[in-house]
């Protein structure tokens, strides 16, 4: 017998590339093109080295978290704060989908979940999108053991109604439903005020995109007391000191400037609607996305084909050799002149 039989085997998700080449134009992580607020620049360089000899605080006694409690109208215990939204819902699977039941996701959505379940021997189910990549609420009615969906979904971009997600929670009471929030600033409406009625389910937010600070590694869930206590009871018997100091000075910093916040939200949101106008001029099709990226398909030349001509430009946007979407890229939305160069480039190939 060899010791390689006992291991535990998991095939790992597959994140998007990070080339470390300079100059080459970036739309493939969701990443924000925009850099961080100045605030966090500035706190950045008040940060003392010898400051790293102490472990840090934990989140919950940090400033960070009594601002987004704040911030959110929230009870103080209703948030936790991890590395990352793929911390927060990699703890929220190990900690609520428990039952030996199938848990439900889409068919097409972020591709950590079914990789989640996998590694902690959780039963799942996907449920197939409909013919335009929206959420049918009605299969997430039956006996389940818990539900998670984006909102809006990656990456297709597509919203769901807070009704229709209201209707989804309010039948499925007896287990935990996660909304995953990473891409909701960009023009979708929270289902945060549903927070009040029911204490089933688990909003889960990012600094990553609309803040601007995927490299901080910063998430949060906010739930029902209850809900919180169970997920911090798991996660301090896994690590205790997760949050490293600098994120958490960072964070603090980044939600003392809302104004930018809001102002790099506009600036995308307007830079997508006009990437949807020329998108749509070369040929292509996609989902109305409420996301910070689009998800597009072209009516004559296939995405893998697009996909290597683009990178060959030194031009990444996202692919998955996937049913259903291997004909689609997705396109995260740069600045103006990074999403020019896509469409000059774009020309060139179809
Ligand atoms: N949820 C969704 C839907 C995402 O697309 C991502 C980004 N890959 C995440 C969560 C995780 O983001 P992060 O860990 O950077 O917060």
């Amino acid at each position: 017998m060899s010791w390689e039989e006992n291991v535990r085997k998991v095939v790992p998700y597959t994140a998007g590339e990070q080339p470390v080449k300079k100059g080459i134009i970036k739309l493939n992580t969701n990443e924000c093109p925009y850099p961080p607020s100045p605030m966090v620049e500035a706190a950045m360089r008040r940060a003392e080295c010898d400051d790293l000899r102490l472990y840090p605080q934990f989140p919950e006694k940090s400033k960070l978290y009594d601002t987004l409690v704040s911030y959110h109208g929230l009870d103080k215990e209703d948030i936790f704060i991890g590395v990352g939204s793929d911390d927060v819902l990699s703890m929220a699977f190990l900690t609520f989908f428990n039952s030996g039941r199938p848990v439900l996701f889409p068919d097409i959505t972020y591709s950590f979940y079914d990789v989640w379940a996998e590694v902690y021997n959780i039963a799942y189910l996907k449920k197939p999108l409909d013919e335009n990549f929206c959420i049918r609420k009605e299969d997430y009615m039956g006996e389940n053991g818990g539900i998670i969906f984006p909102n809006p979904n990656a990456p297709t971009g597509a919203l769901m109604a807070v009704d229709d997600i209201e209707e989804i929670v309010k039948a499925n009471q007896d287990v935990v439903c996660i909304v995953d929030e990473a891409y909701i600033d960009f023009g979708g409406v929270s289902a945060l005020p549903l927070l009040k009625k029911y204490d089933n389910l688990l909003i889960v937010r990012t600094f990553s995109k609309s803040r601007a600070m995927a490299g901080a590694r910063i998430g949060y869930a906010v739930g029902s007391r209850k809900l919180i206590k169970y997920l911090n009871d798991v996660k301090y018997s896994v690590n205790s000191y997760t949050m490293n100091r600098m994120s958490l000075e960072l964070g603090e910093a980044c939600m003392q400037d809302e104004a930018y916040f809001k102002e790099i939200c506009n600036k995308i949101i307007a830079t997508r609607e006009r990437s949807e106008k020329e998108l749509t001029a070369l040929g292509f099709t996609f989902p109305r996305s409420y996301g910070n990226f689009i998800f597009a398909s072209h009516k004559n030349v296939r995405a893998k084909e697009i996909f290597e001509r683009l990178k060959e430009n030194d031009i990444y946007v996202r692919f998955w050799d996937k049913p259903r979407i291997d004909n689609y890229l997705r396109i995260t939305i740069g600045t103006d002149e990074q999403m020019d160069a896509l469409f000059k480039a774009l020309k060139g190939i179809v």
